[in-house]
């Protein structure tokens, strides 16, 4: 196991389906897939697993069911050292994503959330037993609210750095939300900080840094904002700043909000200041968008080192 910063990351394990055809089936249609592609997914674990990969000591905190993925999975974070005691609620499955690719590009995401649907804010105590005021603990949206929630509350008690990643974006989460009180760093894209503003008497055509400060302001948290290809803004101790990505021949993008934020918090819990640890984000991210496939792109510690911020 790695002597790292400790990282608690709580959130989902999904298995994933991705086929690429033509175009969508209509209905009562049945249509052959060009190719079929299986892979690890969920946000939590791409986030454990890009951690660990980067050095930190990583204990995860998840559902999966008693089925083909969530042995699957449970071998994955065995594989890369991430530590993990999965709750395996029976009855239900693994969460599973099902991706539609049509030749254009177009997706279509079918989503269940099976085993994940089981954690609630009584299962906060299984992150509460693994964190010191010295951890850094990471949560995602692809969770219950209550249980994401209750997470972050437990881990400001303890004392814990809290990292949140508010993706996919929730329709239920704005900057009123009284959890922002437990949040440390903010890390949303575009979509999700505009979200999380809702009725704010923000201009339309605000400009990445005026979005980030405003969030910053409405929820009191150190604000990270990414920006794809663009890099990223952050907002700490009143300052704006833009980090410009580190220029990448993209050939899959999906992931590289998760390889970020892994980053992000790895940087900050062996005491980086957030300027060095954007960069150290964005250089992790850049080496994610250059493969296909997620966990496949996710950086070793030892392929950045030589250009370590
Ligand atoms: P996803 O949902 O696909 O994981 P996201 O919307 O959460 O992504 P982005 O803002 O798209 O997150 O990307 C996160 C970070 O990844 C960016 O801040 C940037 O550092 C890096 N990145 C993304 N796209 C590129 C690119 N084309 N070239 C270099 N770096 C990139």
């Amino acid at each position: 196991m790695s002597d790292g910063p400790h990282l608690v990351v709580a959130g989902s394990y999904g298995w994933s389906t991705r086929y690429v055809l033509a175009a969508a089936p209509g209905p009562g249609e049945t249509l052959l897939a060009d190719e079929v592609q299986f892979e690890h997914g969920g946000k939590g674990s791409n986030q454990a697993v890009a951690a660990a990969r980067l050095g930190a000591s990583v204990d995860f905190v998840t559902a999966v069911g008693h089925d083909h993925p969530g042995e699957a999975a449970i071998a994955l974070w065995q594989g890369e050292g991430v530590r993990a005691d999965p709750v395996r609620p029976a009855g239900l499955p693994t969460m599973t994503g099902t991706i539609l690719v049509e030749r254009d590009g177009e997706n279509r995401i079918v989503v269940a959330l099976g085993a994940m649907l089981a954690l609630g804010a009584t299962d906060a105590h299984l992150v509460g037993r693994l964190v010191t005021a010295d951890s850094t603990v990471v949560v995602q949206n692809e969770a219950p609210y209550a249980f994401t929630r209750a997470v972050l509350e437990r881990a400001a008690a303890a004392g814990a750095r809290t990292v949140y990643n508010p993706a996919p974006v929730s329709a239920a989460l704005d900057h009123r939300d009284p959890v922002w009180q437990a949040v440390d760093v903010l890390v949303p894209n575009q979509h999700e900080a505009r979200s999380l503003l809702g009725d704010s008497d923000l201009a339309p055509d605000a400009s990445a840094e005026e979005l980030a400060r405003e969030l910053a302001e409405r929820t009191g948290c150190r604000v990270v904002l990414t920006l794809g290809a663009e890099g990223a803004v952050f907002v700490a101790g009143g300052a704006v700043e833009r980090v410009p990505a580190v220029p990448a021949t993209a050939v899959d993008t999906t992931g590289a909000g998760d390889c970020f934020t892994a980053a992000l918090s790895v940087a900050l819990a062996e005491g980086a200041v957030m300027r060095d640890a954007v960069r150290f984000a964005c250089l992790a991210a850049s080496r994610a968008v250059q493969q296909p496939g997620v966990i496949d792109g996710l950086p070793r510690r030892a392929e950045l080192a030589e250009e370590v911020v």
